[in-house]
């Protein structure tokens, strides 16, 4: 297959070709309009005269929209600045008001529910996962049989889509196993949110976490979706905002933007193009290097991203060199620390360490184009040339 150089736009980040829209997904026009919209409206939303109502009504809007898009009630959702404030949040205020005796989570969750399990102050299990990067129900159900024993009421807590690898995990059969006891579930949405169908309410789930910037609005805004029973949860005291849950004046454009985000993200329908991007990247791979392996292409997957490893290519190298071609990918999930380390993910699911050091994540968006895939696909030709040359292998 010939290629032709990196070209292609692909997603408004400044760079040739953007393929990291697990980290961060391009604005949507439709977000965009609404934040601009918002910022030029002076207002309040805890103030009763008419600007302050009129910023209510931004922030209501938004709100619906959420909800329905995450099958919930308005009154389900709490605002906050990102998913990660409402998961660790979350976790941190469920031993107060919730009576949360232990958090049982996964360990292949977000870095958001491991550090904020450790902040809990209350004993935490971490249950493992298999070579594909799916949890264990059985191994579940034991982690809960021992919560019982110790008459202890647990809160788990499970992401329903791994953002390094796509693997979709069993979250509704883990919401049948916990609803029916007293113990509670939080569930990681962010990955899964607006991309596929969801209905909070018949899941049963008692929490769930979303986010803005994964969607197409800004970054800087998510949500906490509560049920009947985690209603007491309180995020940030302060004046009382969201039903007095998550304290602090909402930011009406990023809500703005989340909510018009939330209504035009092109989620299901758009899968099985990206899907189509995907198999074009992950065929092309294997054409370069019949040697690659994909993470968890044998579990249930979203059709918008792959997580593969070359023998021998580390990933700092091959991201570095991609980087200057115009190309940015990640190595897996986004780290404040902006350096390239081990992902946890691999780590968890028993992937050898000397290829783990080589996970690389390409993830397409609403705005990614075949032209993305090619332009990916031509430039990591030429980085694999040059590792080769390096090593002194035979191309
Ligand atoms: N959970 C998952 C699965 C994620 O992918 C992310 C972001 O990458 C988060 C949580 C944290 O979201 P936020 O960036 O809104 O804090």
């Amino acid at each position: 297959m010939s290629r032709t150089a990196p070209a292609s736009a692909g997603g408004g980040s400044g760079s040739a070709i953007y393929l990291d829209h697990n980290a961060t997904t391009a604005l949507l026009p439709a977000a965009r309009e609404a934040l601009c919209a918002a910022l030029d409206a002076t207002g309040n939303p805890a103030s009763v005269h008419a600007h302050g109502r009129a910023a209510r009504a931004l922030v209501e809007k938004a709100r619906r929209a959420v909800a329905a898009r995450a099958g919930a009630r308005p009154a389900d959702i709490v605002f906050t600045g990102s998913a990660t404030e409402a998961i660790a949040g979350a976790l941190r205020s469920a031993p107060q008001t919730l009576d949360v005796a232990e958090i049982i989570l996964s360990s292949a969750e977000h870095m958001a529910a491991l550090k904020g399990a450790e902040a809990a102050g209350v004993p935490v299990t971490t249950i493992g996962v298999g070579p594909e990067g799916l949890v264990d129900l059985d191994t579940l159900a034991r982690a809960l049989a021992a919560a019982d024993a110790a008459g202890r009421r647990a809160l788990v807590v499970l992401h329903a889509v791994n953002n390094e690898t796509g693997v979709v995990q069993p979250y509704a059969e883990v919401a049948a196993l916990v609803a029916p006891t007293p113990h509670l579930l939080l569930v990681d949405a962010v990955q899964l949110f607006g991309r596929r169908p969801l209905d909070f309410t018949s899941l049963k789930a008692d929490m769930m976490a979303v986010s803005g910037h994964k969607i197409g609005a800004a970054s800087g805004v998510g949500a906490l979706i509560v049920g009947p029973r985690a209603e007491a949860i309180r995020l940030l005291p302060g004046g009382g905002q969201e039903q007095g849950r998550r304290s602090g004046t909402e930011a009406v454009a990023l809500i703005a933007a989340f909510g018009a985000a939330a209504e035009a993200f092109p989620g299901a329908w758009d899968e099985a193009r990206l899907m189509a991007l995907r198999d074009r990247v992950e065929t092309g791979l294997l054409e370069l290097a019949p040697d690659r392996a994909i993470f968890g292409a044998g579990a249930p997957r979203m059709g918008h991203v792959s997580n593969f490893a070359v023998p021998g290519l580390v990933s700092a190298n091959a991201l570095m060199g991609l980087d200057l071609m115009g190309v940015s990918i990640s190595s897996g999930s986004a780290c404040a620390s902006g350096k390239v380390t081990r992902s946890h993910v691999l780590d968890a699911m028993g992937v050898d360490r000397a290829l783990a050091e080589g996970g690389l994540r390409v993830s397409f968006g609403w705005s990614s184009t075949k032209a993305d895939a090619d332009g990916f696909l031509s430039a990591f030709a030429e980085i694999l040339r040059r590792h080769k040359a390096q090593k002194g292998i035979a191309a």
